[in-house]
């Protein structure tokens, strides 16, 4: 594949990730992002997404709609093999039913059943918080501040990793916290932004740079990619960690 010739992005490195935000916007236009009724549906729906396809959660809160559980007082009162059937959907239900009453629980007997107080305050306490509930790693975490309470938390997810990879902005051996940290101080303190960059990065996964085949030539940020700038049009695994 012969890719236009164009100049080498000549911004400092800090700069590139809003220089390919920009490209990201306008190349998608603003996502809207999170698809759901209330910012208790939000935090469900990111506990539920884990390990799965959002199709398979889709099915998951549908049922949980159904039965007018979507609220911290109907989920934590849901007997546990009916939270069970409803989840089922969206795989590992067990773990994620425990997870959900859980968090359902600690909202009611902490913070009056506000998931918006649960996340106010500095952001980092409000990050910490989410992290001592048990099944609540960096990505959910970050997903429940960002989409959820409308914080500037900045969410990495194995997307992110595979197209930043490629452009050459990150090596591949950086942990979670170590690419939200290089995005966070990257970019303006800016939740929209943050909400629409990650959700156009999304986008970008499911269009041009999937897992096994790349669409450099149609992909809006081909300029400032190495991967494309090596002239490749599909991928393997030797080259790309499996994400
Ligand atoms: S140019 Fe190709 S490899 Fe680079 S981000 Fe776009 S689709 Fe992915």
């Amino acid at each position: 594949m012969t890719l236009r010739t164009q100049p080498e992005m000549s911004t400092l490195p800090n700069q590139q990730y809003l220089h390919i935000q920009r490209r990201l916007h306008d190349h998608f236009g603003s996502l809207h992002w999170w698809p759901a009724d209330s910012p208790f549906e939000v935090a469900v729906g990111a506990i539920l997404t884990q390990n799965t396809t959002w199709t398979n959660v889709e099915w998951a809160i549908c049922n949980l709609k159904q039965a007018e559980a979507l609220s911290p007082e109907r989920l934590a009162a849901l007997p546990v093999n009916q939270l069970e059937a409803m989840i089922r959907p969206s795989g590992f239900y067990r773990q994620k039913a425990a997870r959900l009453q859980n968090l359902a629980t600690h909202l009611l007997e902490d913070w009056q059943g506000s998931l918006a107080d649960f996340c106010a305050g500095p952001l980092n306490d409000a990050r910490a918080r989410l992290l001592a509930l048990p099944g609540i790693g960096p990505e959910t975490a970050d997903s429940i501040l960002l989409y959820a309470a409308d914080r500037p938390s900045f969410v990495v997810d194995a997307y992110t990793r595979r197209i930043f990879e490629r452009i050459g902005l990150l090596q591949g051996q950086e942990k979670y916290d170590e690419i939200r940290r290089m995005f966070m101080q990257s970019l303006p303190e800016d939740a929209n932004l943050y909400n629409e960059f990650h959700a156009q990065i999304v986008q970008l996964a499911k269009t041009c740079c999937r897992k096994n085949k790349t669409l450099c030539a149609d992909c809006p940020v081909n300029r400032e990619c190495s991967f494309a700038k090596r002239g490749s049009s599909s991928v393997t695994q030797r080259e790309f960690r499996n994400t």
